[in-house]
């Protein structure tokens, strides 16, 4: 995919991101890492159009990431899942499918049904989201956002709220769908994760990036800030 950030820079009540710049051109899957409230969140955020910065531009895949065309080719999943609590996991698809896409009953059960087969729950179709687990829900709203049929995938921490063992399940479900023919950007705290998925990476430092490269800067990091961070989280 193609990511270019020009002068980026984002203000809440402080600046969170002082004047990033990227330009990438070859990678699919790039995944974003760095300590708490280093503007992971707010970097993947403008990433994907959710929330505008208050400086700069952000072009992915040719596209202004403002425009309305961009949102179509999108989908984002949060840390935690926010499915809507009244509805099955597969109404959950569906009704999103029929008013957002006006598709008819039938063609969006299709590929609800499709989409929640393969992240692997075929027997939890028609549970409310408070009766599975934190991890199948987590996997139902990647599911979710598969069944707009996204160029780009957007994940920020999504095993960031659970336990080491649903966090492996839902991370070998994302490794199953790379050959999807989706590209990814993520934030993760999993470094393994973000070694073994990602084919590029950018390390965070207080509202900048403060490394980038293949995964191998993650056994060899080149600053100390990486140096350090990669210590803490091992
Ligand atoms: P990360 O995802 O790396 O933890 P965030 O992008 O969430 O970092 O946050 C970066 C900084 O911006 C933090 O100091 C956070 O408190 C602040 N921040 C994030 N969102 C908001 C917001 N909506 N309003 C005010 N401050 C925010
Ligand atoms: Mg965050």
């Amino acid at each position: 995919m193609k990511i270019e950030i020009k002068n980026v820079s984002h203000t809440y009540d402080v600046e969170v991101l002082n004047n990033l710049n990227l330009s990438l051109s070859k990678y699919k899957s790039v995944a974003i890492i760095g300590v708490s409230g280093s503007g992971k969140s707010t970097l993947i955020r403008m990433m994907s159009g959710l929330e505008k910065p208050t400086k700069g531009e952000i072009f992915i895949n040719d596209y202004d990431v403002r425009d309305d065309a961009y949102k179509k080719k999108i989908g984002f999943v949060f840390q935690s899942h926010n499915l809507f609590p009244h509805l099955t996991l597969k109404k959950n698809i569906t009704l999103v499918l029929e008013k957002t896409r006006g598709m008819i009953k039938a063609d969006a059960e299709a590929i609800a049904l499709k989409n929640l087969h393969l992240l692997h729950l075929d027997d939890q179709v028609n549970k409310l989201p408070k009766n599975v687990s934190g991890g199948q829900a987590q996997r139902a709203s990647i599911a979710r956002a598969l069944s707009m049929d996204p160029d780009i995938i957007f994940l920020d921490e999504p095993t960031s709220s659970l336990d080491p063992i649903l966090t492996h399940e839902v991370l070998t479900a994302i490794e199953e769908l790379r050959n999807l023919g989706k590209e990814f950007i993520l934030v993760t705290h999993v470094m393994s994760f973000a070694k073994d998925f990602a084919d590029y990476v950018i390390f965070m430092k207080a509202g900048q990036i403060a490394e980038q490269g293949l995964p191998s800067i993650l056994d060899n990091p080149q600053t100390q800030a990486l140096k350090d961070f990669m210590e803490k989280v091992r």
